[in-house]
């Protein structure tokens, strides 16, 4: 394969795509611009303890992200999140709620008035949404399931996911497989049921947990990446110029520890964020770029803690509780890590993650680590029902600025336009990233591999 290519971006979807394009045995360097590899993705190892400072797990198949542990030849790693604490609780009107995981339990659940579930249950005959209008996922679900379900219930999930605004998130665009479920099955009721029927006749694996990762934290596979990829990496070099030759290819503009320098290169796929694509693509695409610009992006802290049980009296089993916005805490919600994946914290200690933030409560980032630490620890005794503020025996946090794009309507339609757009301006330069095709790791994978695949079959080979 002759021709050179540039990578821009160290997160999981920069890596893939370098690692594919070394495997096909292109000339291929990588260049990130902090320290450290693996953007969002990495692993903290304390005191007994192991923390992720951004995903902790993959969901369901995953069938790209597995399809990669195998092929890194790490799949004897893989571990299946505990089957015994799959509950997920709500901190509703004062106390801590089941979140309805079957039919069954939703119809029992204390979550919801009876007159809530009477409109829920007539959801198979509510008519589908305009096939030419995206909705937000607030239109979608208050018009499937009513008002008073979806201020509940679809925030948390849209909290989950995205730290994002049900009001501004698009279904199609943020859950294309809840919206896929109404064109299909004209309800969302009869979509899962269908799904579940499927997933139980496919893998048999009736009542395992959907969640897995890998025994050393998801930085196992970032970091064997980097391992393969060895000095084709460079950290500290961040792209700051793109310009297209007159003769064809691209002049990339770096600075490298503080040095500025240009490289040629005959491709250049951007795995950084949105608005970091937006600014480096201005001057040649503006269009795209102005497309690109508009991606907004949430801010979310990560506190990272390990406790002894004796300071948890409250704790309950389960995978741990997330805090709808009406509430007013400012804690999105609690994941029990070590509940999940028991060989992350010591015997007899908890380790959990804690969030704050989002698209809502966009200035928690800023707060000093003192009083979000106080603050955390107020709302955890609190919401866990106990007098006594628990004391962590480790405790840190993680600031992520731009780093979870939202999905907001229209996202889908305006990343379609991108692509058009920057095919006609800058062919050279491809995209992969978690705000092009999808946020989960997962996706970022497919799509880090896709954009290998788009350079391979344009770069000749020799
Ligand atoms: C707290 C948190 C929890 C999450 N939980 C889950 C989960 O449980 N499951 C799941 O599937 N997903 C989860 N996600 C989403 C998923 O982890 C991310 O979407 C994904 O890892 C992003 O990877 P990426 O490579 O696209 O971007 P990033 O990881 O953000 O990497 C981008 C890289 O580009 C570098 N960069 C920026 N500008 C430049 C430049 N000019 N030149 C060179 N390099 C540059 C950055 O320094 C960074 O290293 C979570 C995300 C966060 C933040």
């Amino acid at each position: 394969m002759s021709g050179r290519v540039l990578v821009a971006g160290a997160g999981v979807s920069g890596l893939t795509a370098a690692w594919d394009l070394m495997q096909a045995g292109v000339d291929v360097t990588l260049v990130e611009a902090t320290d450290r590899t693996g953007g969002v993705i990495g692993t903290w190892d304390v005191d007994g303890y192991r923390f992720e400072n951004g995903p902790a797990a993959v969901q369901g198949d995953a069938l790209a992200f597995r399809s990669l542990v195998q092929d890194l030849g790490l799949e004897s790693e893989i571990v299946r999140a505990s089957a015994d604490h799959r509950e997920r609780h709500l901190y509703y009107k004062g106390s801590m709620k089941k979140l309805p995981r079957t039919f069954r339990d939703f119809f029992t659940s204390k979550l919801f008035t009876p007159r809530q579930k009477i409109r829920a249950m007539l959801e198979p005959w509510v008519r589908a949404g305009h096939p030419d209008r995206e909705e937000s996922v607030a239109e979608f679900f208050g018009r499937r399931v009513g008002r008073g379900v979806t201020m509940t219930w679809v925030d948390v999930i849209v909290s989950g996911v995205y730290a994002g605004n049900p009001n501004r998130l698009g279904i199609r665009s943020a859950f294309p497989e809840l919206a896929e479920m109404e064109e299909k099955h004209g309800s969302i009721i009869k979509g899962m049921k269908y799904l579940e029927r499927t997933r139980r006749r496919d893998s048999g694996r009736v009542g395992a947990s959907p969640l897995w990762s890998l025994r050393g934290g998801l930085g196992v596979v970032t970091q064997k990446m980097v391992e393969d990829l060895g000095d084709r990496i460079q950290c500290n070099s961040s792209v700051r110029k793109v310009v297209r030759r007159p003769e064809g290819g691209l002049q990339i503009g770096l600075t490298s520890d503080g040095r500025d320098e240009l490289v040629d290169a005959d491709r250049l796929i951007l795995a950084v964020n949105a608005a970091t694509a937006s600014i480096l693509l201005a001057p040649t695409a503006p269009e795209a770029a102005d497309l690109m610009f508009e991606v907004e992006s949430s801010p979310l802290v990560v506190a990272q803690a390990g406790f002894d049980c004796g300071q948890l009296p409250g704790l309950r089993n389960g995978y741990g509780y997330l805090v709808p916005r009406c509430t007013r805490l400012r804690t999105l919600g609690w994941i029990f890590e070590s509940h999940l994946f028991p060989e992350r914290a010591p015997e007899g200690k908890v380790a959990m993650r804690g969030f704050l933030g989002g698209v809502l409560d966009p200035l928690a980032i800023d707060l000093p680590d003192d009083l979000m630490r106080h603050l955390l620890m107020g709302e955890l005794a609190l919401t866990l029902g106990q007098r006594k503020l628990p004391v962590p025996e480790v405790f840190r946090i993680v600031r992520w600025k731009n780093r979870l794009p939202q999905y907001n309507v229209g996202h889908l339609r305006r990343m379609d336009a991108v692509r058009r757009l920057l095919g006609a301006a800058m062919p050279e330069v491809v995209l992969a990233g978690n705000w092009i095709a999808g946020i989960s790791v997962d996706a970022c994978v497919k799509r880090g591999r896709e954009a290998a695949r788009e350079v391979l079959d344009a770069v000749p080979a020799v």
